[in-house]
């Protein structure tokens, strides 16, 4: 579906956030960018999302480059660690907004709108206000706002990362379910090897810029290519 072909990226015109990075992400896997604080993965999904531009390289979507197409016409879905929910709009308007940008009738937004809720079992809740809600079900309203226009790819970056461990835990299940039930890529951006290892078909390993071993969850415990990624990954059990 995507593919980073010798991507870098600098901030300071020195120093490269990300080496030379070649990434194939599959269509409809759930795929980790899995790694220590700094590693570059955010820099990644920036790329990805059309937020930051790649110092050098490629990046292709359906074998299109898309480096320079800007992030609204990528349409991908996105959810990041502050929810960024719109504080005046209602939970059903939180989450027609990317529909209402489109321009899509309204009939048809409110059917949408209800599939979605109804997907995140929020169902009941939708004139509320985001404060109104506790902080797993905020990050559910954002997860059905970035998936009521069905885009072919939901990039998420430490979606869970505010919410205590417990709740962390049943989302990460509900996410699981989620993307079975869904078929859609996911990209998710975590430092939590528990929540990479539990949730991917594949996790991309990351240490200072570069992708030490992209596998499938088994084989990264069975076979690390390196003592970084035996280290890290070990680290979870
Ligand atoms: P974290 O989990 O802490 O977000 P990360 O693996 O996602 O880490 P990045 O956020 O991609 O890593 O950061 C990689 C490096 O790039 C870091 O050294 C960071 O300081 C630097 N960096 C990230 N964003 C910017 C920016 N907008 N301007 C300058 N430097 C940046």
């Amino acid at each position: 579906l995507v593919r980073f072909r010798g991507v870098q990226k600098t901030y300071d015109g020195e120093t490269l956030v990300v080496r030379g990075l070649d990434l194939d992400i599959r269509r409809g896997e759930f795929l980790s960018l899995l790694g220590p604080s700094g590693s570059g993965k955010t820099t990644c999904l920036m790329m990805l999302a059309g937020f930051e531009s790649p110092t050098a390289g490629e990046i292709l979507l359906n074998d299109q480059p898309i480096t320079r197409t800007p992030p609204h016409k990528r349409n991908f879905g996105m959810v990041f660690q502050n929810y960024a929910l719109f504080p005046h709009l209602s939970i059903a308007d939180n989450v027609a907004y990317p529909l209402t940008v489109r321009k899509v009738p309204k009939a048809q937004i409110a059917e949408r709108v209800a599939k979605a809720l109804a997907m995140v079992q929020l169902t009941g809740r939708d004139q509320r206000f985001p404060s109104q809600l506790s902080g797993g079900q905020q990050q559910r309203v954002a997860l059905a706002r970035a998936l009521v226009f069905e885009p072919q790819l939901v990039l998420m970056d430490e979606p869970l990362g505010a919410l205590d461990k417990q709740l962390r835990e049943h989302m990460q299940i509900e996410l699981k379910a989620l993307h079975r039930q869904l078929g859609v890529t996911f990209v998710y951006v975590t430092h939590d090897q528990g929540e990479a290892l539990t949730m991917s078909d594949r996790v991309a390993v990351f240490n200072d810029g570069e992708i030490q071993q992209l596998d499938a969850v088994d084989r990264l415990y069975e076979t690390p290519s390196n003592r970084f990624v035996a280290g890290f990954v070990g680290d979870s059990t």
